[in-house]
């Protein structure tokens, strides 16, 4: 099975995009139709932006529905849903 790719820029999950900081590509379902994108590139404009967000709703409410714990996209990879997350992750841009 070929790997899955960031459906805007190519990069394969797990690439190493900042090694120095031990960052790695993450792949999210959050494209047009569910395509699989980078964080960098879910966030590159606020079209693709309010998309990945009206698409994480959607799981956030799943999650709470199966009871697994909803967590919150931020630049450094999935944290526990909370208010203050929330806020936190609005205020970097
Ligand atoms: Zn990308």
């Amino acid at each position: 099975m070929a790997e899955p790719t960031c459906h805007y820029c190519g990069d394969a999950e797990n690439f190493p995009r900042d090694p120095a900081k031990g960052r790695q590509v993450e792949l999210r379902p959050y494209g047009p139709g569910g395509a699989q994108v980078c964080f960098e590139c879910m966030m590159a404009t606020p079209d693709r932006e309010r998309e990945a967000q009206r698409k994480f709703g959607v799981q956030l409410e799943s999650n709470e529905v199966v009871g697994g714990g909803a967590t919150l996209l931020t630049s450094d990879g999935p944290v526990p849903f909370s208010k203050e997350a929330l806020e936190a992750e609005q205020n970097i841009s």
